[in-house]
């Protein structure tokens, strides 16, 4: 298998350590087609998402200028974004959203909610959770509902470590996904994921992403892990969206 895009990767503009042109020349060097700038969303608590919205024009800016230096890779701008709150809202407006090339989105616990029991459903409860059977149980159908409710009202391309820190209906996610066309990553960096859950999700028909989740330039395109889960599940080729057999 090879993969020829890496479509989630972070920069100083939110937690990572390189610029988006490091990001680039990484790409390029390890001769990827593509690669995404998926910033998070504004909603990261302690500095780990975006200023405010407007730092969109900045990255813009620097995609630009990327493009221009390495014109052999396909530079794709777009987000992290975070859930926050129960009906599937996300920390970027729609119009917003539309303008990005590519869209992710996904469960953050250090997270702003958009009220204040939209931050304890999806961020304290979680935590909770580990002491209460009822309290996980509620978690687990919010944080169900939301992801599920996320991709049917925008436009979400991949569904970013599903079930990371937090609990998930993994069939019920996998079907909805199957059904709007949301791929499920495959993060090489949160190697959560067992072979099971893939096994459940393709089952659905469900299509996965390969991500490294780089944190620094010399991350990108490192998917080591996610590539080993994959093939351990005996996933199809054909059913990841950045993959040639
Ligand atoms: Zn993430
Ligand atoms: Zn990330």
């Amino acid at each position: 298998m090879k993969v020829f895009a890496d479509y989630h990767t972070h920069t100083r503009f939110s937690h990572g350590k390189g610029t988006v042109m490091d990001n680039v020349r990484a790409a390029a060097r390890k001769g990827l087609e593509a690669v995404a700038i998926t910033d998070h969303g504004p909603a990261n608590l302690f500095g780990l998402g975006i200023r405010s919205l407007a730092t969109f024009d900045e990255i813009a800016e620097e995609v630009g200028r990327s493009r221009e230096a390495f014109p052999e890779v396909r530079v794709l701008m777009g987000v992290e974004a975070n859930i926050i709150d129960t009906d599937g809202g996300l920390d970027v407006p729609d119009d917003l959203l539309k303008r990005l090339d590519i869209v992710l989105a996904g469960h953050h616990l250090v997270v702003r909610g958009r009220t204040l029991p939209d931050w304890w459903k999806l961020s304290a409860r979680n935590y909770a959770a580990r002491w209460s059977r009822r309290l996980a149980e509620r978690a687990r159908v919010d944080n169900t509902k939301s992801l599920i409710e996320a991709i049917r009202r925008n436009r979400v391309d991949v569904v970013t470590h599903p079930g990371l820190h937090v609990s998930i209906d993994t069939e019920e996610l996998a079907r909805e996904c199957a059904r709007v066309g949301t791929a499920l990553e495959i993060n090489a960096k949160h190697a959560h994921l067992d072979t099971e859950f893939i096994k459940v999700a393709a089952r659905q028909g469900a299509s996965f992403c390969i991500s490294s989740d780089a944190h620094s330039p010399e991350e990108v395109g490192d998917f080591g892990r996610a590539l080993e889960v994959a093939i351990h599940a005996g996933l199809d080729p054909e059913r990841i969206i950045n993959v040639r057999a």
